[in-house]
């Protein structure tokens, strides 16, 4: 872009923009019906609140330079080469379906090429777009610093997730139940694109355009579908696995997503729009706690069935390419959904014998765990701490203590324990090295909801950021023991208990 003649406001903005990232907009090459060009809207006075540096890093990006940019990554201005847009789906939300959401409080700036690929940078809460229906396009900063706090402790327990590049405050009020500041977050994405955008385009009977998109995500996530004699058959296979693999970590750490619809479900297979998340405290897989899942829909325990209608729901959208025979199409694309609850099973039993120690899995390995689960879930035993407090156990029973303590009644540990050990002898390595590899696994830290909140309200109310700063700086660790955060990594106290979360929207 260097011509400005044209009065077109967006084309001005970016034209005086300087280049601060390498970007290539392969979404905006896609045809006009993905996307609506949209720039952000001003905020009165920006401030950076949060810059994560290594990620900055990890992207190839300067971080001293971003840091003196607050004004593009509130929206301010427009980096060079960005060409912004709210881009268009559709999604099944609660199990109703809505023909169009869109991103109506976030602006795609572009795709910035990393040395480890391809990266959306997107503005959330960064004003308006023709998709905000009657909201106000804007982010409040207690919502901001969830995202921000949780997708990066859910990247550094090594599970596939958007990222949180920057928070800054607009020095705006936004106004929800009470009047609140504002903020924008800087996103990064292997992709935004959702099943809720497949759905989109197949409400609308528009098959060339699911076509293209099914062409532009194999191109840029699954391009050995290319290659597949069915390529599209290949490509739900493909994002079946992915999601099969990405719930089944979910289920090992205790994460509850929150809001499982179809427009928050990526197709890249990451963790995608940190809205009402929690980690589970104590373990009980009926778990609910956002206040907007009246009926339990997204309970903890229902996740991967949740994750499989999604995965129906997309691939209804596909059906027109996978076969001109309707029947044979249907069968197609019912064989790569029935795939789902056996590798979804697969990789979740692989990894909860892990947590307990052992390396590979037999016969019975899954009842055992099953079995510490239920005990767990009687005992009301804090999920983290219990497979934390594992590792030292593994050592041997005088290593039992912090375990078996935290069972209500301790004896349900010990029965258990005697099952698990007559097991871990069938195993290889000393118990140092299963301790070890224990502990690379079982995490010492998650985003606890009680230490969420206290950041929050610490940043909100107060203007003070330690809390906040620190929780993510100790989250970056998480299978570290760092004695100096020990609080952290404690459950709440009766009274610090949080029941409900809030997606703030
Ligand atoms: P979410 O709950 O963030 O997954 O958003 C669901 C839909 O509501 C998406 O289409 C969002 O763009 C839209 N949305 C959520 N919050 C707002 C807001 N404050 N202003 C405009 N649109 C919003
Ligand atoms: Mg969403």
């Amino acid at each position: 872009m260097t011509q400005t003649t044209s009065p077109d406001p967006i084309a001005a903005a970016i034209a005086v923009a300087e280049p601060v990232f390498a970007f290539d907009n392969s979404y905006a090459r896609l045809s006009s019906r993905f996307y609506l060009r949209q720039l952000p809207t001003r905020v009165a006075s920006p401030r950076l609140i949060k810059l994560n540096r290594p990620l900055a890093c990890d992207l190839g990006l300067d971080a001293d330079a971003l840091a003196g940019h607050v004004d593009l990554l509130a929206g301010n201005r427009i980096p060079g080469g960005s060409m912004p847009i709210a881009t268009a789906y559709a999604g099944h939300q609660f199990g109703g379906f809505s023909p169009q959401l869109g991103d109506g409080r976030a602006i795609l700036l572009g795709e910035i090429i990393a040395p480890d690929g391809r990266f959306d940078l997107q503005l959330k809460g960064s004003g308006p777009t023709p998709f905000s229906r009657r909201g106000d396009g804007r982010a409040a900063l207690g919502p901001v610093l969830r995202e921000f706090i949780v997708s990066e402790a859910m990247a550094a327990l090594g599970i596939p997730t958007t990222r949180a590049l920057a928070a800054v405050t607009t020095g705006e009020t936004v106004h929800r139940e009470t009047a609140l500041p504002g903020a924008v977050l800087t996103r990064v994405a292997s992709s935004h694109i959702r099943v809720g955008t497949f759905q989109y385009f197949a409400v609308r009977k528009d098959t060339e355009a699911v076509r293209e998109l099914a062409d532009h995500v194999i191109a840029r996530h699954y391009p050995d579908a290319a290659q597949a004699p069915n390529p599209y058959l290949a490509l739900l296979h493909a994002i079946v696995a992915r999601q099969a693999a990405l719930i089944a970590r979910w289920m090992q750490v205790g994460f509850i997503h929150g809001v499982m619809n179809t427009d928050n479900t990526s197709i890249a297979g990451e963790t995608i729009d940190y809205g009402p998340c929690a980690f589970m405290d104590a373990y009980d897989p009926a778990t609910v706690l956002s206040s907007i899942d009246l009926h339990g829909r997204y309970a903890f325990a229902n996740q991967p069935t949740i994750a499989q209608w999604n995965l129906t729901r997309l691939a209804e959208t596909l059906l027109e390419l996978l076969a001109d025979d309707k029947s044979a199409a249907i069968a197609q694309a019912q064989s790569a959904l029935d795939g789902f609850p056996q590798q979804f099973m697969k990789a979740y039993v692989e990894g909860m014998c892990r947590k307990i120690g052992l390396a590979s899995v037999i016969a019975g390995d899954d009842a055992l765990c099953q079995d510490l689960l239920d005990r767990m879930a009687d005992n009301r035993a804090d999920f983290t701490l219990t497979f934390r407090a594992l590792c030292d156990a593994a050592q041997g029973p005088v290593h039992d203590q912090v375990a078996r303590a935290l069972f209500r009644d301790p004896t349900a540990f010990d029965t258990w324990a005697i099952a698990w050990r007559q097991r871990l002898a069938q195993e290889a390595g000393t118990p140092e090295q299963r301790k070890a590899a224990m502990q690379r696994i079982n995490p010492a830290f998650i985003p606890r909801n009680h230490s969420v909140e206290a950041a929050i309200v610490a940043a909100v109310e107060r203007g003070d950021y330690q809390p906040f700063e620190q929780l993510v700086e100790v989250l970056s660790r998480p299978f570290d023991d760092q004695p100096d955060a020990a609080p952290l990594a404690l459950p709440p106290r009766p009274e610090e208990i949080v029941r409900a979360t809030f997606c703030g929207t």
